[in-house]
């Protein structure tokens, strides 16, 4: 039932924007394992990392005790193009639903990018030119990610250059040319410029590749390339970091008029729009000032959280990365070919699986085509096309909703609708074709690439 008290989406003005970051790890009792240096097995140190990535990133990413950190005047108002973005109120979907329940979303897909990802694109390339350097490498799936740090380093005036996972390349070519629009480079991955896309491409001929084979391109390429660091648009906490603009933001405009969450609910691929959005309120949960629900959504083709083990393991597919101990399928896991809806990862951020083993945060897994339904159904009521990452959120929201029904609970449900769909269509015309098919892959299957889990004595 509308409330006329409570808008249809509800803004903050650019003064109510948050001037810091906050970093969850600072109140965390057990913290998030550390990374270790895929050789010698010790805990990577900044030096170490500082020729991967930029300085002020490699603090960032080592800090678990720092609550705070200040968003550089730049970064805001770079933000000030997009940000804040509205917290909606999905009036319609509650009505056509019939629920008590109370749902509300953040949008983070009004920007060209389409995502919540030009949140950490803009502070990791902002750092970058800060340090000096001409560019930075990283490797995109979908190319949410790519897209918004080629505009970024357009912004900044920085070299982008990009590997791009090779069936994405082929089935998203208008991604592809948003990207060089914005001036990156962009190289489908496996590919003949690295050694290890040589070494992959022998091993997997004819493979279309993965997020963790692109990953180790980019950084292959940028160690060996004098000015320029590797970037990454997930999984580490310096991205949860930055995303947690979406939960200071939501999190100002519910206390606004006094709404508290029940339920918090948000897609996972590596992590970081999840942890962004729930940090304020996990934080009052682990300060013990409040209690929340959290619920992260996986796709059941790659079910990192659900299905995996909580080990240490590699980052990217040729073993070049850092070691994170987190919830994986292992690094050599691909999922299924007719997998369309995103969330591709392997592993999830290290925090989030803390908190997962912890028990402080729940994950389900869905199949890819109620996470269409869902999509299309929130489409037609709310009209916002969603992307199909966002759609698991959706799915789950959905979900809760219709239970509240049942139980007649006037619950409050937060979700996060991380971006638009508009580059998704095949996936959205295999759905409305009745191509979809859910592949969920078996135990025996798991085990293969689990099997492979590097052995790390700690
Ligand atoms: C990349 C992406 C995701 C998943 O990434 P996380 O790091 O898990 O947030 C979700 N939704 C959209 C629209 C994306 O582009």
């Amino acid at each position: 039932m509308r409330n006329e008290s409570i808008p249809y989406k509800i803004y903050l003005s650019e003064s109510e924007m948050p001037t810091a970051w906050y970093n969850l790890r600072a109140d965390m009792k057990n913290k998030p394992a550390p990374l270790l240096n895929p050789g010698t097995h010790q805990p990577m140190q900044a030096e170490e990392l500082a020729g991967v990535f930029c300085d002020e990133l490699v603090k960032q990413e080592l800090d678990n005790d720092t609550a705070y950190f200040d968003i550089p005047e730049e970064i805001r108002d770079f933000y000030k193009m997009f940000r804040p973005s509205p917290l909606i109120r999905a009036y319609r979907l509650e009505e056509k639903l019939g629920t008590p329940a109370k749902i509300y979303y953040k949008f983070e897909g009004n920007n060209t990018s389409g995502s919540h990802k030009l949140n950490s694109a803009i502070a990791q390339a902002y750092y970058a030119k800060k340090q000096g350097l001409k560019g930075v490498t990283t490797e995109t799936g979908a190319g949410q990610w790519g897209t918004a740090l080629s505009m970024a380093c357009a912004y900044l005036d920085l070299d982008c250059k990009v590997y791009m996972v090779k069936c994405s390349y082929e089935q998203k070519p208008f991604r592809r040319e948003v990207m060089r629009t914005y001036g990156a480079s962009v190289t489908p991955s496996p590919s003949m410029e690295t050694e290890v896309g040589k070494k992959i491409l022998a091993e997997h001929p004819g493979t279309t590749g993965s997020l963790g084979c692109a990953i180790s391109e980019a950084v292959e390429k940028a160690v060996t390339s004098e000015g320029y660091r590797y970037v990454l648009g997930s999984v580490l906490s310096q991205v949860l970091l930055h995303q947690s603009v979406i939960g200071l933001e939501a999190k100002t405009a519910l206390d606004k008029y006094g709404i508290k969450p029940d339920i918090i609910i948000g897609c996972a691929g590596g992590g970081s729009n999840l942890g962004g959005l729930i940090a304020p309120f996990m934080g009052e949960k682990l300060r013990g000032e409040a209690d929340y629900r959290f619920i992260a959504v996986e796709p059941a083709s790659c079910p990192s959280l659900t299905r995996g083990v909580y080990a240490y393991d590699f980052c990217d597919t040729g073993m070049v990365c850092p070691l994170a101990k987190m919830y994986t399928l292992g690094s050599d896991f691909i999922p299924s070919a007719n997998h369309a809806g995103g969330l591709r990862y392997h592993g999830m951020s290290s925090v989030l699986s803390q908190l997962y083993d912890d028990g402080l945060m729940e994950a389900v897994s869905v199949k890819q085509s109620e996470v269409f339904e869902a999509a299309e159904y929130f489409a037609r009521t709310e009209g916002i096309l969603p992307a199909p990452e966002s759609s698991h959120a959706i799915r789950t929201a959905i979900d809760e909703a219709v239970k509240c029904k049942e139980t007649g609970e006037e619950k409050t449900i937060l979700f996060g609708l991380t971006g638009t769909g508009y580059f998704d269509m095949v996936a959205y015309e295999k759905f409305h074709d009745g191509k979809m098919e859910d592949y969920i892959p078996t135990d025996a299957e798991l085990k293969i690439s689990r099997d492979k889990l590097p052995k790390i004595d700690v």
